[in-house]
């Protein structure tokens, strides 16, 4: 995987740049220590890594705001971090770049009942947002498998998603709005409290950008009352194409059920082995599905489920009769990734969606890939959002094994494309899915989105050689003309 070439004039002044940053943030926030640094060398995947220039842990906005303008002043990029559990390696750090960790920004601010929203700081973990309402009956609904750790700011950057996210939504629907600072050190308020935005949706544009055009400093999150009731059912059925066929048919009659997961007989394995929910070990495909609202409500579509699933030709059907219960159907399910993580030294996770109906297909044409590629795939989705991720296992010792896992992953995303789907669910693009952008769009919409990119950044300083497969100058996007062979700009790195 290529990046931009480093800077070595940046690295050189690596102590004067740190030196610098001590007079904006508390000296001891500055990391340079080698050791120290090593810590946020990579994100969640951790077959990339790259040493930070610099780390700075700012603690206010008004720090974030110079931290950025003095990067800006001195054409040092920046990569904004959280937590560091993205997939795609959206918060992979730049040798010549300073590492901007919101770790400290980890309060929340204001919880408001009459407006259903609280402020929080974005280095505060998405469950921590539910923990600090339960008490009060509310939560807040996108809950992304790694929402122990994950922060909100990562979220919005990603626009996560989770197993509540088909019927309350993804992160851009439970954002009401943000503080977000430019990389000339501006401070700007998006939406707020209030419903409706007051012009063009640029919080809509900020809600998955990756960290490319702004750090966001501040989020206003939607609070849900949670439902009066919730209750799973545990279906297993004899193919993933029946499991397939039942969440088809659940969502065609109209039900919209809190969650809807499916696991594949590998994953079934591998989560059982890790959590011991008592899955059921002799069916191919495992679908959870939670019904959740009024006692009355959920009674119906339990059972309105469980015909659909009996008429797909269910095989076992639970469901679970206390919440603990329900809590333990969905252990395995949430533990999915690391549960995987105990088979095989190595994994990719993938994240491509496709529309629902195309399923079966696209499980049969995997499972030929994996014999072909010679690697073993677990298979967890939202099922009820078409959303799939595949779990290549590898193993990064052997000579050649993780460019055969790249090329398999690759494979499985222009499957997901070439059915009518895109290339990503919600782990974002990052560096993971940068150079596959053409398989979905054209140079015209590259350009076009790098436009939006450049009235942010123009200098290219936020997160550069994520998302976009080619680095352009702001000043030649739409204007690059070959002449004799000759690239305009041949200074500039492209990979
Ligand atoms: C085991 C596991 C399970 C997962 N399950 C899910 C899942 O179910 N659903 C899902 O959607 N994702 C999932 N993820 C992926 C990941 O947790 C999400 O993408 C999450 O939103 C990343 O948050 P973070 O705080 O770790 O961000 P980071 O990894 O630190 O950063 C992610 C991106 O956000 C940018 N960023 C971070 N903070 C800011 C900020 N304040 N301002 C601007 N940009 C910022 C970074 O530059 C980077 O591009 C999973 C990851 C793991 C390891």
């Amino acid at each position: 995987m290529k990046m931009p070439i480093p800077d070595a004039g940046v690295i050189d002044r690596r102590l004067a740049i740190a030196e610098a940053l001590r007079g904006i943030v508390p000296a001891d926030n500055v990391i340079v220590d080698e050791d120290a640094r090593r810590a946020y060398e990579t994100d969640a995947l951790t077959a990339y890594r790259t040493m930070p220039l610099v780390v700075v842990l700012p603690e206010t906005v008004e720090q974030v705001a110079a931290v950025l303008k003095y990067c800006h002043a001195n054409g040092i990029k920046v990569v904004p971090r959280g937590a560091g559990t993205s997939l795609s390696g959206g918060a992979l750090p730049l040798a010549d770049g300073v590492l901007l960790a919101m770790a400290k920004f980890n309060r929340v601010l204001d919880v408001d009942y009459p407006n259903r929203c609280a402020r929080v700081q974005p280095g505060v973990t998405n469950l921590a947002i539910t923990k600090a309402v339960e008490g009060d009956g509310f939560y807040y609904a996108p809950d992304p498998s790694s929402q122990i750790a994950c922060t909100i700011g990562g979220n919005v950057a990603e626009n996560s998603g989770g197993v509540h996210c088909l019927k309350y939504g993804l992160t851009t629907n439970n954002v009401l709005g943000v503080e977000l600072v430019t990389i000339d050190g501006e401070i700007v308020r998006l939406g707020g409290k209030h419903l409706d935005s007051e012009a063009y949706d640029l919080l809509g544009l900020i809600v998955g950008s990756e960290g490319l055009l702004g750090v966001v400093t501040e989020v206003t999150v939607r609070l849900l009352p949670k439902p009066e009731t919730a209750r799973a059912l545990l279906i297993g059925f004899p193919s993933s194409e029946a499991g397939g066929d039942c969440v088809a048919k659940t969502i065609a009659a109209g039900i919209i059920p809190g969650g809807m997961e499916m696991m594949d007989k590998p994953a079934i394995i591998a989560a059982e082995d890790f959590v011991h929910a008592d899955y059921p070990m002799d069916c191919e495909a495992l679908l959870i599905v939670e019904l959740d609202g009024p006692e009355a409500e959920v009674d119906h579509l339990i059972d309105r489920v469980g015909d659909i699933a009996k008429a797909c030709g269910a095989t076992s059907m639970r469901q679970s009769s206390s919440d603990e219960e329900r809590a333990l159907f969905w252990a395995g399910r949430k533990a999915a990734f690391p549960a995987v993580g105990r088979l095989s030294p190595d994994y990719l996770c993938m994240d491509g969606t496709i529309p629902r109906n195309r399923l079966p297909e696209v499980l049969t044409r995997m499972t030929e890939m994996s014999n072909r590629y010679g690697l073993r795939v677990a298979n967890v989705f939202h099922a009820g959002d078409g959303n799939l991720h595949p779990l290549i296992m590898y193993d990064a010792n052997n000579p050649g094994e993780l460019e055969r896992a790249e090329n398999f992953g690759a494979d499985i995303l222009k499957l997901c494309v070439e059915v009518g789907g895109v290339l990503t669910g919600e782990h974002g693009v990052g560096v993971e899915k940068r150079d596959l952008m053409p398989e979905m769009f054209t140079e015209e919409d590259l350009k076009q989105q790098q436009r939006v990119k450049c009235v942010f950044d123009p200098d290219a300083l936020l997160n550069p050689g994520k998302v976009f497969p080619q680095l352009h100058r702001c000043a030649e996007l739409g204007r690059m003309h070959i002449h004799k062979g000759q690239i305009p700009f041949p200074d500039l790195p492209r990979f």
